[in-house]
C-alpha cells in the first residue's frame, strides 16, 4: 500500500493507544451508528466517515493486524516478510469487513422498503447484530439461529392410541414481531440514552461514596434504538396459537411425534423450531398395552375350564372367539394372533394374549352345595399333594 499519508486509526475511533479491545469496539459500534450510510443518506461526509471507522476497527480490533500497525503506522497486505501479520491475506477488503459487504437487510425492511429474506446475510451478521442488536450480546448473537424447539405433553385415553385421533392443542410459541419484523427496533436513527445523557454511563451515591456504573438503560452504548412498541425490542412475542396434531393410529404411551416449524421462531432469518409432543396413554380398565400385543384377564367358570368351551373375550375389535381345551388351568395364557394393536409403522399386528383366571362358583343354593359335595368325592385330588413332596 503506497501509504503517502499514514492513516490515524485511533484518532478515527477516538480512542488512545493504549485502549483496549473492548472500548475500541464500543467506540467502533457507537461511530459505526452515528455515520452509518442508511441512516444518513446522501450524506457524503457521513459515508466517508463510516468508511473510515470501518477500516479502523478493521485493523484495530484484529490481533495481527494491529500490532504491524503499531509499529510501522499503517496496515497492509503487503507488510514485508517477518512482519507480524504478514501471512493470512486478510486485508480491509474482506468479505465480512468492506462496506460493500454489508447487508443492512434487517434495518431495511424495518424502516419499510421491501428487502426481505435479505440473502447472503451470513458472512457479517456478526458485525451488523452487534450494531443493532441491543442486549443481545455481543458474541453468539451472530448469525441465523433456529427456534428453540418446544415439547409438550399430551394425554390420549387408549381407544385414541389405537385408533389415532387428531388433537387441537394451544401451544404457547415465540412468534417472530409483525411490527418490526423480528428486529427489535423501528428503525430510524438511534435516540441519546436519557439515563446517561449518551455517556454511557451512571453515577450512584452509596453513602459518601460516589460510584460510576455502566448506563444499566443503554448497556453503555449511550444510545438507545428506537425500541419497537410491539414487543419492547424483543422481536418476538409470546403468543398462543391451535395447532392441530395427528396422533397416528398405534401411538404407544411415550411416543415422541415432530411437528415441524411449531417451535419458537428463529432470528435473523433462522428457521423456526419444531414442536415435540410426548403421548402419555391412560390405562384402560381390561386392556394393557405391551409393545404392540394386548393383555387381557378373562374369568372363566370351573366347569368351563374342566370341559372346555368356546367363550366369547373381548378385543380391540370387539368380541372374538376363544377355544378354552378341557382341562384348563388358572393362569394358563392363550393367544389370538394378529387382535393387537395395528401400529403405523409396522405392517404386522400384535397378538392379544388372553390370562385364563378361574372363579370358583357363587354357593347360594343348597343344590350347588349337594353338587360340590358330590364332585368332592367323585374327584378325590388333593391339589396341594405336590407342595408336600416338597417341603
Ligand atoms: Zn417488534
Ligand atoms: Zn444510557
Amino acid at each position: 500500500m503506497p501509504a503517502t499519508t499514514k492513516p490515524d486509526y485511533y484518532g478515527a475511533l477516538g480512542v488512545s493507544r493504549t485502549a483496549k479491545d473492548d472500548e475500541i469496539r464500543k467506540a467502533y459500534r457507537k461511530l459505526a451508528r452515528k455515520h452509518h450510510p442508511d441512516l444518513n443518506p446522501g450524506d457524503k461526509a457521513s459515508e466517508e466517515r463510516f468508511k473510515k471507522v470501518q477500516e479502523a476497527y478493521d485493523v484495530l480490533s484484529d490481533p495481527k493486524k494491529r500490532p504491524v500497525y503499531d509499529q510501522y503506522g499503517f496496515y497492509s497486505e503487503h507488510i514485508p516478510a517477518g512482519g507480524p501479520g504478514s501471512g493470512g491475506g486478510a486485508g480491509a477488503h474482506d468479505p465480512g469487513m468492506g462496506f460493500g459487504g454489508f447487508d443492512f437487510s434487517d434495518f431495511v425492511n424495518q424502516s419499510g422498503a421491501a428487502h426481505p429474506g435479505g440473502g447472503g446475510a451470513g458472512d457479517f451478521s456478526d458485525i451488523f447484530s452487534t450494531l443493532f442488536a441491543g442486549k443481545r450480546g455481543q458474541r453468539g448473537a451472530s448469525v441465523r439461529e433456529k427456534g428453540a424447539d418446544l415439547e409438550y405433553g399430551l394425554n390420549i385415553d387408549f381407544w385414541e392410541s389405537i385408533r389415532g385421533t387428531q388433537v387441537r392443542l394451544n401451544v404457547n410459541r415465540q412468534e417472530t414481531c409483525e411490527t418490526c419484523g423480528g428486529s427489535g427496533s423501528t428503525g430510524g436513527s438511534s435516540t441519546v440514552c436519557p439515563e446517561c445523557d449518551g455517556t454511557g454511563n451512571v453515577t450512584q451515591m452509596a453513602g459518601a461514596m460516589k460510584f460510576s456504573l455502566t448506563c444499566p438503560r443503554c448497556d453503555g452504548k449511550g444510545r438507545l434504538r428506537n425500541v419497537c412498541p410491539t414487543c419492547h425490542g424483543d422481536g418476538h412475542l409470546a403468543k398462543s396459537e391451535a395447532v392441530e396434531v395427528r396422533i397416528p393410529p398405534g401411538a404407544q404411551s411415550g411416543s415422541r411425534l415432530r411437528v415441524a416449524g411449531k417451535g419458537n421462531a428463529g432470528r435473523n432469518g433462522g428457521a423456526a423450531g419444531d414442536l415435540y409432543i410426548t403421548v402419555r396413554v391412560d390405562a384402560h380398565p381390561f386392556f394393557l398395552r405391551e409393545g404392540d400385543d394386548i393383555h387381557i384377564q378373562v374369568p372363566v367358570t370351573v366347569w368351563e375350564a374342566g370341559l372346555g368351551a368356546k367363550i366369547e373375550v373381548p378385543t380391540i375389535d370387539g368380541r372374538a372367539l376363544l377355544k378354552v381345551p378341557q382341562g384348563t388351568q388358572n393362569g394358563q395364557k392363550f393367544r389370538l394372533r394378529e387382535k393387537g394393536v395395528a401400529n403405523a409403522r409396522k405392517d404386522k399386528r400384535g397378538d392379544e394374549i388372553v390370562e385364563v383366571t378361574i372363579q370358583a362358583p357363587q354357593v347360594t343354593d343348597e343344590r350347588t352345595r349337594e353338587l360340590l359335595r358330590e364332585l368332592s368325592q367323585v374327584n378325590a385330588e388333593d391339589p396341594r399333594r405336590e407342595m408336600w413332596t416338597k417341603v
